[in-house]
């Protein structure tokens, strides 16, 4: 059965990028019904911080990419991968190397000068016949892994296709530190074995790394995951996206009234594509995702597509619930929603023209503040006949029935009987009772402020 893992590294930033390596291996799982892992990449002690795992499953939540299993993390792992070292010391499949930083540094130069690739050059690898330097004293050695030294390392890549690496062009990897601590390579070859994954599903900075780790797999007996190295995402400017280069985290794209499905949709197609599919929901997502139609190319962040997604989705999103998310935004700004009119009917108004809950905020405020009328631009549009027809419409207005059909009629009659046009009332009321013109179909709006309201404003205008 079907296992991945997203296996973030905690430094505190989660970008687009970062989080489709967690979207991809999750739709993988959820579709073939197998087991989705998080697994913390905690070992580099100095970058890493609990705060970076809770953005990590902040973020995942919201998107709503549930764990089957996890999260682990590697630093609580350290007696296992002490155990393989050993286990592989034991075996002949890696032994200790007594080089100093300084001879390192001695041969590598000189492989500089010669022009060639600077390798260690196994002089404390264990052969056959071979007589190994005298041991130094008080060196503490590190670990190397025994590398094939001849053939090459191959596999199927899910995006690349066939990859060939010459065993030539790698040395012979150094698995533990003088103080015994387990390499990051080496880690994540002995968790994907335990943990059992099947489909490794990451970004393309980790390629170089994929021949060191088949070759401890195989060295440990192991059959190799399939791979699938996915394309970088690149930033809007064409750039590798990272937060050095400005990119946002997930939890602000939250934060700017962004709705989680349409992050998701746009994630799925940065770098996945189902024909010419643009909009789908979560659950087409998992029924349709597989690794044959991954992108072979960086995929480029888009702001705008991005925009028109989540204005999709709040155009269909259910007003309860867009109710609910629009709140921290009214909040923010302040705002009392709780006098004036339904929520709930003030989005269902307003959703249409908004691109972020952010947006639908800022427009929903005029109906929860008094109107902050601008009296030059409302006197422009005030002429003697607009005066008449509001008075008359505040007449007419007091005893019918509050809806927004019968407003409607209301001010046509009125319309009809002064020889005006819409905008001809439409833009003073809007701005009598709104205290701006940026807002929907007038009849609606008065619908909205009541009755008491729309009267009040109307008798401050007299003919
Ligand atoms: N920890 C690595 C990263 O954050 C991922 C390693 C992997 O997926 O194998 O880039």
């Amino acid at each position: 059965t079907v296992r991945t893992r997203f296996a973030p590294s905690p430094t505190g930033f989660i970008h687009l990028g970062n989080i489709r390596s967690a979207l991809y291996p999750w739709a993988f799982a959820r579709r073939a019904g197998g087991t989705f892992i998080l697994r913390i990449e905690d070992t580099d002690l100095e970058r890493s911080t609990q705060a970076a795992v809770d953005v990590i499953l902040e973020s995942m939540a919201w998107l709503g990419l549930t764990l089957d299993e996890g999260p682990f993390y590697q630093m609580q792992r350290m007696d296992r991968y002490r155990e393989v070292i050993a286990q592989m010391l034991a075996a002949g499949l890696a032994y200790p190397c007594y080089t100093s930083a300084e001879e390192l540094d001695r041969l590598r130069d000189a492989q500089r000068e010669r022009g060639e690739k600077p390798r260690y050059d196994g002089r404390w690898r264990p052969e056959e016949g071979k007589q190994l330097p005298p041991l130094p004293a008080g060196v503490k050695p590190v670990v190397r892994f025994k590398n094939p030294t001849t053939g090459s390392v191959i596999w199927e890549d899910a995006v690349k296709g066939r990859v060939e690496i010459a065993n030539q062009e790698l040395d012979d990897l150094i698995i533990a530190r003088p103080d015994g601590t387990p390499t990051y390579n080496f880690c994540v070859v002995v968790d994907d074995i335990d943990m059992r994954i099947t489909h490794v599903i990451r970004g393309d900075d980790h390629v170089n790394n994929t021949p060191r780790q088949l070759n401890i797999l195989s060295a440990l007996g192991q059959t190799p995951p399939i791979y699938a190295h996915l394309p970088t995402v690149l930033d809007a400017n064409g750039e590798k996206m990272s937060k050095r280069n400005g990119a946002m985290s997930v939890i602000q794209y939250r934060d700017e009234g962004y709705l989680p499905e349409a992050v998701l949709n746009y994630l799925a197609r940065l770098g996945w594509s189902h024909g010419d599919d643009e909009i789908f929901s979560c659950e087409q997502l998992v029924a349709w995702f597989d690794l044959e139609h991954l992108g072979k190319s960086p995929a480029q962040y888009d702001p705008d597509k991005l925009k028109w997604l989540n204005q999709h989705y709040i155009k269909h999103a259910d007003d309860a619930r867009l109710a609910q998310l629009v709140q921290p935004f009214l909040s923010a700004l302040e705002v009392d929603w709780t006098q004036g009119p339904a929520l709930t009917e003030v989005v269902a108004l307003l959703k249409d023209r908004a691109a972020t809950l952010k947006e639908l905020a800022a427009a929903a405020v005029i109906f929860y503040r008094a109107p902050d009328t601008p009296l030059d631009e409302l006197a422009q549009h005030l002429t003697e006949p607009v005066r008449l027809a509001l008075a008359e419409l505040g007449q007419n207005l007091s005893n019918i029935e509050w809806l927004r059909t019968t407003i409607n009629a209301t001010l046509k009659a009125i319309l009809k009987a002064h020889g005006l046009k819409m905008p001809q009332l439409a833009m003073p009321l809007r701005l009598l009772v709104a205290g701006t013109t940026h807002t929907p179909s007038i009849d609606a709006v008065l619908e909205l402020f009541g009755r008491e309201r729309v009267l009040a404003k109307l008798a401050t205008v007299t003919p």
